[in-house]
């Protein structure tokens, strides 16, 4: 290790945690050949250019891209994907080996020193072996590290061959070391596999580390922490337990995360000789060590103690959207870019946009907005940031033409998701419908609601009270017009099956069902005080549901329905209530079905 490296780290390592880490780290790094091959790293590593592109405005440099190969596994790993499974993109949509390795390139060129593959499951891509010897020549261009994350069902035969064509470290994911809660918590058998490609990654030659991903969650299988603790006694091996995460649609419950803390309670109990020992630069797990044991510890702590202030990654998903951070929902796809056929400097400048776009941190626990971001199988991997839409700036492509903003938000929900990419501005920047030809046709339904205030007269009219006189002459004519409620129902169902009439970009659908209500309300106003009589309210609620057979959703027609249902109710009515009425609160509260899954509405 080269002097000056070696000094700074070894002030950083004894600044950071204390003289008893710095003699560890010494004794560990002094002289050995994998130091040796570290400084050798290190040398050419401060010979490369370090792309400004890859640099965010909090200076921090990414180095590391994690790569999606693909959104299918073969496990349904309940915190990593929602119940009713995940929607695919079509396969036309997801990155080529070509344009992975184009990418990978222009990555590591840029100053991306480690590549981890990840997925879905890696594995079941066709042709990984490939695509692991094609990253595996991007060694010379200052690529040092290939890393994959699996869930090692389908690994043990294959994993010689993936070590000979470059792979040099290696995650596994298994949570417990129980078969019969594996199939609780993967929803799929496989335990043995899991445990055969583990004993093949430990028995491998070739591989320079080998990592077990554990996600621990209360009442499952956090009574295992210290069993897992005990496969470090003599295998070299990394244990990391990760905090659970919350992603769309994976039913995150704040009680059912653990934090790390609580989790080295639980072992520095059994064990109070565990040390603290020096993390990996930039990794995401803070390591431990007890005395004697052959691997160590690492607890990536990414919910109750976050290490946004050393990341370093970016991520590219298998349909080659770039993600700058795991709780970001922004998305910029580098795909559509490619596709287009842009030049190598255009597609780093979207990318430098994208990266400049980095959030300093990521929210605290309570405020993480799951309701925007991808189901994690969708993503790959591990680690956070707060979703938020940022201000949409202008953006201009080398040539000087301006685009809209490259921000994708395609996931959207409380408890699911909804898309706000912007669909419907092409990347020249101009209007355009989206093109659904390859899209699958399944169920779709969506409810919308929304709701006019009325004068009191109004609904005395509506309810038939008998507060009414039906000789006035208002009256009469307001009621000439016909039953409001009526009218106003078969004009929202009128009104929604021309959704696609009226909104310019909207694509018609084949509805199958559309039912209406409309239910007047009458209720306390507010801003009333205590004891105010004329405080109450009067209203009528529109609620339209919508559902179809289709390739895109039925959101639009639902939210014109009860539009049209209330612009309604106002002509209907505004012969006695004038011009006081007002509409408003028009949402939708629920869909079901289509790539982004369920949405409920929260209160
Ligand atoms: N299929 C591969 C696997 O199982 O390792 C790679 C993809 S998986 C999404 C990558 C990692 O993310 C796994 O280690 C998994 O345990 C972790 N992960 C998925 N969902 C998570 C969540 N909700 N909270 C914490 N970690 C999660």
């Amino acid at each position: 290790m080269s002097y000056q490296r070696s000094s700074w780290l070894c002030s950083a390592v004894s600044r950071k945690y204390g003289p008893t880490c710095l003699r560890y780290y010494s004794q560990n790094t002094r002289t050995t050949p994998r130091a040796k091959a570290q400084s050798k790293i290190a040398h050419i590593d401060a010979q490369r250019q370090f792309s400004p592109a890859l640099v965010d405005s909090f200076h921090r440099r990414h180095d590391y891209l994690r790569i999606s190969l693909t959104e299918k596994c073969n496990l349904r790993c309940f915190y990593c994907m929602p119940s009713e499974g995940v929607e695919l993109s079509p396969a036309d949509h997801i990155l080529t080996d070509d344009e992975v390795i184009r990418l990978a390139g222009l990555f590591v060129r840029s100053g991306v020193t480690k590549i981890r593959l990840t997925g879905g499951e890696p594995t079941v891509r066709k042709g990984l072996d490939g695509i692991i010897r094609r990253l595996n020549e991007l060694r010379p261009l200052g690529l040092q590290s290939i890393g994959m994350t699996t869930n090692g069902i389908a690994l043990h035969r294959r994993l010689p061959l993936y070590v000979e064509n470059g792979l040099t470290h290696l995650n596994l994911s298994l949570d417990t070391l129980d078969p019969f809660k594996f199939e609780i918590m993967t929803r799929r058998p496989g335990h043995d596999a899991v445990l055969r490609s583990l004993s093949a990654a430990l028995h491998s030659q070739g591989l320079r580390s080998v990592k077990l991903n554990v996600v621990v969650v209360k009442g499952l299988n956090d009574s295992e922490v210290l069993d897992f603790v005990k496969l470090t006694v003599d295998k070299n091996i990394s244990v990391r337990f990760i905090e659970f995460m919350p992603f769309t649609g994976n039913k995150w419950d704040k009680a059912k995360m653990v934090p790390s803390s609580q989790l080295l309670d639980i072992v520095s109990r059994e064990y109070p000789s565990i040390t603290r020992a020096p993390d990996e630069l930039n990794d995401t797990a803070r390591s431990w060590k007890i005395p004697g044991h052959a691997g160590s510890l690492g607890f990536i702590s990414s919910m109750s103690d976050h290490f946004c202030s050393s990341c370093n990654r970016l991520r590219l998903t298998a349909d080659g959207q770039i993600k700058v951070c795991l709780f970001d929902a922004k998305e910029v796809s580098l795909r559509d870019e490619m596709r287009r056929g842009a030049s190598d400097r255009e597609l780093l400048s979207v990318i430098g946009r994208a990266v400049q776009g980095k959030q300093e941190k990521h929210a605290g626990m309570e405020d993480i907005d799951v309701i925007t971001n991808r189901p994690m199988i969708l993503i790959g991997g591990i680690q956070p940031r707060k979703s938020r839409v940022r201000s949409l700036s202008r953006s201009y492509l080398l040539d000087g033409t301006l685009l809209l903003p490259h921000i994708h938000r395609r996931w959207s929900s409380s408890s699911s998701q909804s898309s706000l990419h912007l669909t419907h501005i092409g990347s020249d920047g101009r209007p355009c419908m989206v093109d659904v030809g390859s899209k699958d046709v399944t169920k779709r339904s969506a409810t919308a609601s929304g709701r006019i205030y009325i004068p009191r007269s109004a609904y005395d009219l509506v309810t038939e009270s008998s507060n009414v006189d039906f000789t006035n002459k208002t009256i009469q004519k307001a009621r000439s017009k016909g039953d409001v409620m009526t009218v106003a129902q078969l004009a929202a169902i009128m009104g929604c099956k021309r959704t696609s009439d009226l909104i310019p970009l909207c694509h018609p659908l084949q509805i199958s069902n559309v039912s209406v209500t409309l239910t007047p309300e009458r209720g306390v106003c507010p801003a009333s005080q205590p004891g105010d009589e004329g405080a109450l309210e009067y209203s009528i609620k529109c609620t339209a549901t919508v559902a179809c057979e289709g390739k895109t959703g039925v959101e639009m027609e639902a939210l014109t329905a009860v539009s049209i249902g209330l612009l309604t109710v106002w002509d209907m009515l505004k012969a006695v209530a004038g011009k006081e009425m007002k509409i408003g609160e028009i949402i939708v509260a629920h869909k079901t079905g289509g790539k982004s899954g369920d949405f409920t509405r929260g209160p």
